[in-house]
């Protein structure tokens, strides 16, 4: 027995509730579910009434009042839930029903589930969702991947919800990324690209306050402007703002100076680091993003070390001094090389993002399509920016490209920022302010540039103490030598 819901969704938390009501919206009827059932009835009460809903208090209520071939979809919080509903659905499904989770799954889980649910005779797509509560209810961006046949089903109605961008806001930012846990995967290296941006622009926050002595209304001006060029994102925008909120509980000042300098993390920056160490790829922004909030969270420790440790005595020296006047220059210089600065470090990240997709994907037999993923990042998600669509023509370009730097529009861009990116990081490292994201990005261009890297003495320091041999430049063939016996 089905229903005449065209879908079902589960978990009422922030995001399945604004989900259900953006599907809602495009004209669809809507099955909700969720394990504590009360919150069925305050949406169908609530926010959901007078449209077109189905509130359902059991699993196969449920299921029955979808038409088939179903579309449930999953927004519960990741892990074990999403197993336990799957064992619940299974068996009021029917061949051919199609199971989306939605949630921030890390994706070796979607592979298993992909195999798990196409056994049973039914389809399973793992759909990275971003946006947030906002990008839910509006328009986010969609990630799906999985069961392939489960495309044409879901395309149009993930289409019509998904967030629009272009010249006539007409191209959804939901597309087919591939099978298995492709989804979600390009979902995490959205998330972790969003960990490079974001320490990024606290580095670019520290040198323009510490070092240009810029008011938080200075700082909000400076993100005006740069929002208004290369930079134009979301996370700009917020930052932007977020300079002009005042502190809301009666003191004076700004809001953003009463924070604590402890930064959170729910884990698929970590995620996204390790399986780079894993496939052996240096996502290095990533890396130094996750580890940079590491250090942020150990307060007390910096607490106790500031009283201790000493930077370079750059307010009494005068060589130190002349040295940051040189670099500095004044504000303006500053702010524009903290931009330039910012903009290349920008660029290698998403170049690190995007080699280890490519690794991610022939590894695992995806197929991603990389132009694809830059769009569906275009809108609607946390790393929204502009670039994001030269990102998308380097791709159409060439589908194969290598590495985003070796694409002419970023090697130029690179080229012309790198002058004063170099001076930052030097500016940066005189004056004791530390820069890991933008130094590490810096490294990243540096290292791939060089035809030779200093690995030829490690090969050898690797022979002398453990035999592991070496490969020699001029030779074919492994070697290995006495080192003792040849001095
Ligand atoms: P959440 O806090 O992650 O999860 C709460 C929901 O999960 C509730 O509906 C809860 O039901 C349900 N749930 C938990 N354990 C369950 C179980 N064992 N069986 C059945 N249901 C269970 O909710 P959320 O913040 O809306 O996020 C949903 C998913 O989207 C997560 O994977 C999250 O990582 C991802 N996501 C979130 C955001 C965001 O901005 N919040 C953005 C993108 C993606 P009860 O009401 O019964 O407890």
């Amino acid at each position: 027995m089905s229903g005449d819901c065209d879908f079902g969704l589960i978990g009422l938390a922030v995001m399945g509730e604004n989900l259900a009501l953006n599907v809602e919206s495009r004209g669809y009827k809507v099955a909700v579910y969720n394990r504590t059932t009360s919150k069925v009835d305050d949406l169908i009460n609530g926010r959901a009434a007078g449209k077109n809903f189905v509130g359902t208090h059991s699993i196969e209520e449920f299921v029955k009042s979808v038409k088939r071939p179903r579309k449930l979809m999953m927004l519960v919080k990741a892990g074990p839930a999403v197993d336990a509903i799957i064992e619940q659905l299974l068996p009021h499904c029917e061949p051919g029903d199609i199971i989306i989770d939605g949630g921030n799954e890390y994706f070796e889980h979607t592979e298993r589930r992909v195999k798990q649910v196409e056994e049973a005779g039914l389809l399973y797509v793992g759909c990275g969702v971003s946006g947030g509560e906002e990008g839910a209810l509006k328009g986010p961006s969609l990630m799906p991947g999985g069961s392939a046949d489960a495309w044409p089903h879901i395309k149009e109605m993930f289409q019509s919800i998904a967030a629009k961008v272009g010249p006539n806001d007409d191209i959804p930012c939901c597309e087919w990324l591939g099978s298995g846990g492709a989804g979600n995967y390009v979902k995490m290296v959205h998330n972790g690209i969003e960990y490079g941006d974001m320490q990024l622009i606290c580095e670019a926050y520290q040198l323009l306050s510490e070092l240009g002595g810029l008011s938080n209304e200075e700082l909000y001006d400076v993100f005006e402007q740069w929002n208004d060029g290369e930079l134009q994102s979301y996370l700009i925008e917020i930052t932007r703002d977020i300079f002009s909120v005042k502190d809301d509980q009666g003191g004076d000042g700004f809001l953003v100076d009463k924070i604590l300098d402890v930064a959170g993390a729910k884990g698929t920056g970590k995620w996204m680091s390790q399986l780079a160490l894993d496939l052996g790829v240096p996502s290095t922004l990533v890396t130094t993003a996750v580890f940079a909030r590491g250090l942020s969270a150990q307060k007390e420790a910096r607490v106790r070390a500031s009283e201790k440790l000493n930077g370079p005595a750059a307010a009494s020296n005068p060589e130190l001094q002349a040295i940051a006047k040189s670099l500095a220059g004044n504000k303006a210089e500053l702010v524009e090389a903290v931009r330039q600065a910012l903009y290349a470090s920008k660029i290698v990240s998403y170049a690190q993002g995007f080699v280890q997709l490519q690794a991610a994907s022939a590894e695992h037999g995806w197929g991603l399509d990389y132009g694809a993923a830059a769009l569906l990042w275009r809108g609607g998600c946390i790393i929204r920016a502009q670039f994001l669509d030269r990102i998308k023509e380097a791709f159409d370009e060439d589908p194969n490209l290598e590495n985003l730097l070796l694409n002419k529009y970023f090697e130029d861009a690179v080229e012309n920022c790198q002058e004063k990116w170099r001076k930052v990081v030097a500016l940066a490292s005189v004056m004791g302010i530390p820069v890991p994201a933008f130094s590490t990005a810096l490294c990243y261009y540096d290292g791939y540039r060089m035809a030779r890297l200093p690995a030829n003495l490690l090969q050898a320091q690797r022979d002398y103490f453990g035999a592991h041999t070496y490969q020699r430049t001029d030779k074919e063939g492994t070697f290995h030598t006495e080192w003792l016996d040849l001095r």
